[in-house]
């Protein structure tokens, strides 16, 4: 028989996922700012360093918000498995976490 999480538990690890993957794209982005806008125009030399520290903070971020999240069933953590978002299941117990549509939506407000 298939393991299913319940629907709080389903919940807390689908706000944890959009929490994890914004600041993973701020990082990126900031990165990414990092390494072009000196290219493109011209900036204070302080200016491009601090780009890099803000982006590999959030990065620290986003590598301990990824490990804080735990299966529900076995307390594995679910960081590990996969990066930055919810597994399909939990590789150590197999509990399923299905996409919700609705509960998507619900969160992007
Ligand atoms: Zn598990």
């Amino acid at each position: 028989m298939t393991k299913k999480v319940d629907n709080d538990d389903l919940r807390r690890l689908h706000q944890w996922q959009h929490k994890n993957f914004r600041v993973f794209s701020a990082a990126v982005v900031l990165i990414f700012l990092g390494i072009t806008l000196p290219l493109a125009i011209d900036l204070p030399q302080w200016f491009q360093p601090l780009l890099f520290l803000l982006g590999f903070i959030l990065l620290v971020v986003v590598v301990i918000f990824q490990l804080s999240a735990k299966c529900p069933n076995c307390g594995a953590r679910l960081g590990i498995q996969v990066l930055p978002i919810l597994p399909d299941q939990c590789k150590s117990c197999g509990l399923q976490f299905p996409r919700l549509h609705s509960l998507d939506s619900e969160l992007d407000n």
